[in-house]
């Protein structure tokens, strides 16, 4: 029997959308051959729904949308391990009595060897759904609790980076107790401390949501605002102008194999913002045109982030590298990274002659490896 692989997409995050992008590749790339594939996907509100849908024909594209009128499904250990189930359809208690029986009960919907949650952001590259799978024995692609909630945290990161020793921008924290007590306060406590430009961003979120670029006090107090509305701690760092963005794929348990960075060139949009990460077309360019040791200190740095943070299976780690002082910093580290078509993960690796679908089928194999040697 082949083993059942669970494709977890879309969920409860502002990627959403990005998530069923990315999970159109994978479900394209996993190998008929050797795995059997059940795709559930994750409505806003946090739904288990089945998706009918089969192997897509092509790895462009996205999925059908997430139904929310679709069946629920869950997934539960028995006493033949982790399976997944169809629930009965939800009743209105009022009409209980008149019922199908058919409709009423739960049916067995077949074991699961291995899950990839393909899901960006909060509820999902948080540790969350990480907790889930744990706790009824599922293996599963990537970081495992504790890693991932460190890294989707940018302010936890920020403090297991600097304990590593990597470079990072200068920053500091806003809170939102304290901003709703004395925003003034805040607002001359930052400009105390950083320089203007600066941007502020939500400490958990991804693909430039909540992100600004703040240039005076009037825009900061938006930009602080903006993101308190995604989550309760914000970041401010201090903006690097002229900055080259450098990104390193990182696969693999206790020895990752971590790629040379690629370039994200972006034209246009004041920086790398949500518009220009998926609807405007970005050039990325794999390796980047940077000076020989620029790349080693990138796979260096990823390779220290990647255990700083605990990371396993897959991560892209994120640099800002800065031509005139030469200077290579980390910017973040992603453990569930995009792998839409416009993402930089599945071209680093292919800039290394490791093709998509290779890609995925070690993906697989880490997960694997990573739960036998826990048990
Ligand atoms: P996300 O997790 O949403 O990707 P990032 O911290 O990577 O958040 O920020 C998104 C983008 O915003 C970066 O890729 C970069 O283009 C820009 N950016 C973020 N921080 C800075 C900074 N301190 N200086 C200059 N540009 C920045
Ligand atoms: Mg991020
Ligand atoms: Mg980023």
């Amino acid at each position: 029997d082949k083993p059942r692989v669970l494709v977890l997409f879309g969920g409860r995050s502002s990627e959403h959308e990005v998530s069923c992008l990315s999970a159109r590749g994978v479900l394209w790339a996993i190998d008929p051959d050797i795995y059997d594939v059940v795709s559930v996907g994750i409505t806003r509100t946090g739904r288990w729904t089945l998706m009918p849908h089969g192997v897509p024909r092509t790895r462009e594209g996205t999925l059908p949308a997430v139904p929310e009128d679709g069946e629920t499904v869950t997934l539960v250990q028995t006493r033949v391990g982790p399976r997944l189930m169809l629930l009965p359809d939800d009743v209105d208690a009022g009409a209980a009595d008149v019922v199908d029986a058919d409709r009423g009960r739960t049916v067995d919907l077949g074991g699961i060897d291995i899950c990839f949650p393909v899901l960006h952001g909060p509820y999902g590259e948080d540790g969350t759904i990480q907790g889930l799978l744990a706790s009824v024995g599922v293996p599963y692609v990537g970081a495992d609790v504790a890693a991932s909630a460190i890294a989707v945290d940018k302010r936890q990161m920020k403090h297991v980076f600097a304990a590593a020793g990597l470079p990072q921008v200068a920053h500091d924290v806003v809170r939102r107790a304290d901003w709703e007590r004395d925003p003034e306060g805040e607002l001359a406590r930052i400009e105390g401390l950083l320089e203007y430009p600066v941007f502020t961003k939500p400490a958990r979120q991804g693909s430039s949501i909540g992100i600004s670029r703040c240039t005076d006090t009037e825009s900061l107090r938006a930009g602080v605002e903006d993101a308190l509305g995604y989550d309760r701690v914000v970041i401010i760092e201090r903006g690097l102008d002229g900055v080259r963005e450098l990104e390193c794929g990182v696969v693999g348990n206790d020895d990752p194999v971590i790629t040379a960075p690629g370039e994200t060139i972006h034209t246009g949009a004041s920086f790398y913002d949500f518009d220009a990460k998926y609807l405007e077309p970005v050039k990325l360019q794999c390796p980047a045109d940077v000076p020989d040791d620029v790349i080693e200190r990138c796979r260096d740095y990823a390779a220290q982030a990647y255990d700083a943070v605990g990371a396993r299976g897959l991560a892209r780690v994120d640099f800002f590298y800065l031509p005139d002082s030469d200077e290579v910093l980390v910017n973040e580290i992603n453990t569930i990274p995009g792998l839409t078509p416009q993402s930089m993960f599945p071209p680093v690796w292919e800039a290394q002659g490791v093709a998509f679908r290779v890609l995925i089928d070690r993906l697989l194999a880490y997960a694997m490896e990573a739960s036998e040697e826990s048990a």
